[in-house]
């Protein structure tokens, strides 16, 4: 194969974008003919095998990007397997001169990018990888002593002290695309979508997966909701926060991205720093998965493996799963989930407490739901927002401070309108009624909670007590 016709293979993982994409920039330069590839791997060996939500944004979002490569020149390869051998048939097949990806972060994936790497040097092809999903590399951010940061106050401190992160690169206008044969599998063939019983249509009507539906949520975002980010951000019923997280977590847009296009943004600087510390959690959380590869099951702190859980009740947890808990503001967000593949940040917080506290159940089984349910999934912040609340993660929670359901209902979504969003049988109801059904007047077919708040918070602090003695 002549010298000019050996490609410049691309590995699109979760950097699922043309612009601001080191990986793709450096293709590009290295004057090679450029082939992107992306491979689906369920085997779990490349880490968690995606949820079905995930996997439903996956499909679209992939067939976004093999748009926009094609509007370009180029097109998109997928292959089904093995990430590290498929890589290597396609360079082998290819006589690829050069791997290009973006680093990945979960303990499979960075063994799967060994392999591969090994294998395209062994073949005697060039190797490089790049920053792009995070804006630091783990482990970069130290403290004074040189350790790792266990809080997140001096860590967002020294992230965001450390200069401003680069300049995003700009999307390029043309690609010299790769024009040999090579085997792809169809997206179809993928089998990312569902289809008995087709689930979607609620996704499909909240969000516009792909590198534009990003751009468009920014934009709408910053003009519209970002000077309200920091007042409003904790209402559910405001929708004020920006809804970015699936397109981030899918690497549709980079963080330098959007930290740039917030701090260029007209609003106040105390409200624009608000937002870039939401930010700084993933790289805190990615902080954290980088010393605990297990963080999606094993306590961070290890006497919480002392826990003294509750028994599942098979009923209870569906009622949990599908909202019908009897506590408004937790079936609000659970049927929000359900609905959309998504819920608000506080919402989150209330229906995670609820469940490792009021109803004692493991943390490890409701963050396997959230994993399966969730848009924006992700093996980092989902574990270590789950070991938040539980108490037993970095910088988290006291596990005996218990949110009360009621009483964040009736701070943060004061008129219930989020509650009759998405729990019609309570729309009848006043405000109070809609807080506290069971003691409003007028019948409603809304369940009867499932177990009693304050016993059940009692009952939780008891255990709590038993772990430590
Ligand atoms: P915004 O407020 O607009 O924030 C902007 C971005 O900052 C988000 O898109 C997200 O990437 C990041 N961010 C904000 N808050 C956090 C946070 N607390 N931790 C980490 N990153 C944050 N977030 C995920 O991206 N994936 C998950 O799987 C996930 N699981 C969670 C599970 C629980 C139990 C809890 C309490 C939180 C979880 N979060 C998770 C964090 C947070 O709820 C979401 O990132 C946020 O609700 C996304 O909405 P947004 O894009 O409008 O956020």
């Amino acid at each position: 194969m002549p010298e000019q016709d050996s490609p410049a293979v691309v590995w699109l993982r979760d950097d699922l974008r043309v612009s601001d994409n080191p990986a793709l920039r450096e293709a590009i330069d290295s004057g090679r003919p450029v082939l992107p590839v992306y491979v689906l791997d369920d085997s779990g060996g490349a880490g968690r095998p995606l949820g079905a939500a995930s996997r439903w944004w996956l499909h679209h979002s992939l067939a976004a990007l093999d748009a926009s490569l094609q509007k370009r020149g180029s097109r998109l390869v997928l292959r089904h397997g093995d990430g590290a051998e498929e890589v290597a048939d396609v360079m082998r097949r290819t006589g690829a001169g050069l791997l290009t990806m973006n680093r990945r972060y979960v303990r499979g994936e960075r063994e799967q990018d060994d392999r591969a790497r090994l294998a395209a040097e062994q073949a005697g092809a060039a190797v490089s990888d790049h920053t792009a999903s995070l804006l630091h590399e783990p482990g970069e951010v130290l403290n004074g002593s040189g350790d790792r940061f266990a809080v997140f106050t001096p860590f967002f401190r020294a992230l965001s002290g450390a200069g401003t992160p680069r300049d995003p690169l700009p999307a390029p206008a043309a690609i010299d695309g790769w024009t040999g044969e090579v085997h792809s599998v169809d997206l179809a063939d993928l089998g990312l979508l569902p289809t008995k019983p087709d689930w979607s249509g609620g996704l499909a009507d909240t969000w516009t997966p792909g590198e534009k539906g990003a751009h468009r949520r920014v934009d709408e975002f910053v003009q519209h909701r970002l000077a309200g980010y920091a007042a409003h951000r904790d209402e559910p019923a405001a929708e004020a926060s920006s809804r970015l997280s699936p397109h981030l977590k899918f690497g549709e847009i980079s963080p330098y991205q959007l930290w740039h296009r917030v701090q260029g943004a007209d609003a106040p600087a105390d409200v624009r720093m608000k937002f870039l510390t939401e930010l700084g959690w993933r790289d805190f959380d990615y902080d954290l998965l980088d010393t605990h590869p297990d963080l999606d099951t094993v306590n961070v702190h290890r006497n919480f493996d002392a826990f003294p859980w509750a028994e599942v009740d098979d009923e209870v947890l569906a009622a949990w799963q599908q909202g019908r808990t009897g506590i408004p503001l937790v079936d609000a967000g659970m049927r929000q989930l359900w609905a959309t593949g998504w819920m608000h940040n506080r919402v989150r917080m209330v229906t995670a407490s609820f469940f490792i506290k009021n109803l004692r159940y493991d943390w490890r089984l409701g963050e396997q739901w959230f994993w399966d349910t969730l848009v924006d999934a992700d093996p980092a912040n989902n574990a270590a927002q789950w070991q938040w609340v539980a108490g037993s993660g970095a910088d988290a929670a006291p596990y005996f401070r218990v949110f009360n359901p009621v009483l964040q209902a009736q701070k943060f979504d004061p008129a219930g309108e989020y509650i009759a969003e998405w729990v019609p049988e309570l729309r009848p109801l006043d405000a109070k009624g809609r807080h506290e059904p069971w003691n409003a007047a007028a019948a409603t077919d809304y369940p009867a909670p499932v177990v009693d708040l304050k016993r059940s918070r009692q009952a939780a602090l008891d255990a709590y007590q038993r772990m430590r003695d």
